[in-house]
């Protein structure tokens, strides 16, 4: 197990400077398994039960570094700094946001498309799922303004199709009709407004769009827009 500084693990997970760690563990705010620690510059071991026995002003610690959070995403939000508007990063805890290794998200939705988003702090495994090398699958839910003809099935799965001001055609994209204005559909690349063009170029337009699949991992009924909850590695490990 990786050992780290108290003062230098606090500080990486929010909690204020090295001093102002001191100065808390002064005054009795930081305990461990109930007794008060004294000595912040002592190192401690990382263990997966660290954050259970650990309290900071009465409140269990933070999760540990190399987190994974799975967010149901609202409508309106952003997840990059370049979009107008509130960010996915918001609706976590605001120390967090104080955190190295920063917390990012894995790819990106558009301001307006929900659901399945995922967070980390693992730059590994970050690019483990956004490689193109790996083409892991993302199912999405669209709402269409016109009816379906019949033909798109065909076209989205051919490989050929091209995206305006694109060179290179799109690879097979598999999709499942649900009623005349609404689709799964499942593609293995990440191009900016994917989903929306490639209806677009079918002659249609995405009224609504959701995220509800990972690779094998599902956005889960019970998180409504909005929540997020940690991910537990068995769950991590379905996306590959
Ligand atoms: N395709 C889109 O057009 N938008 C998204 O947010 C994701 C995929």
């Amino acid at each position: 197990t990786p050992t780290s500084r108290i003062d230098k693990l606090l500080s990486s997970m929010g909690y204020g400077s090295r001093s102002e760690m001191a100065r808390l563990a002064k005054a009795g705010g930081i305990t461990l398994d109930g007794t008060e620690l004294a000595d912040v510059s002592a190192r401690i071991a990382l263990a997966p039960d660290l954050p259970a026995r650990m309290r900071i002003d009465g409140e269990p610690l933070d999760p540990l570094q190399g987190l994974v959070i799975l967010l149901n995403k609202p409508l309106g939000m952003t997840c990059s700094h370049k979009e107008d508007g509130p960010l996915v990063h918001d609706l976590l805890p605001k120390r967090w946001r104080r955190r190295d290794p920063a917390i990012s998200t894995i790819g990106r939705l558009d301001k307006q498309t929900s659901g399945l988003l995922l967070l980390t702090d693992d730059g590994d495994l970050l690019h483990r799922v956004i490689s193109p090398r790996r083409h892991v699958a993302k199912t999405y839910r669209a709402r269409l303004a016109r009816p379906l003809t019949g033909t798109e099935g065909a076209l989205f799965a051919s490989g050929t199709l091209m995206l305006e001001g694109e060179e290179k055609p799109l690879a097979p994209a598999a999709l499942q009709v649900l009623s005349e204005t609404e689709a799964l559909l499942t593609v293995t690349e990440g191009r900016y407004h994917q989903v929306r063009r490639m209806f677009a170029a079918a002659g249609n337009h995405v009224e609504a769009l959701h995220r509800e699949r990972l690779g094998g991992l599902a956005l889960p009924d019970d998180l409504a827009a909005g929540q997020w909850r940690l991910m537990r590695p068995d769950e991590i490990a379905l996306i590959f």
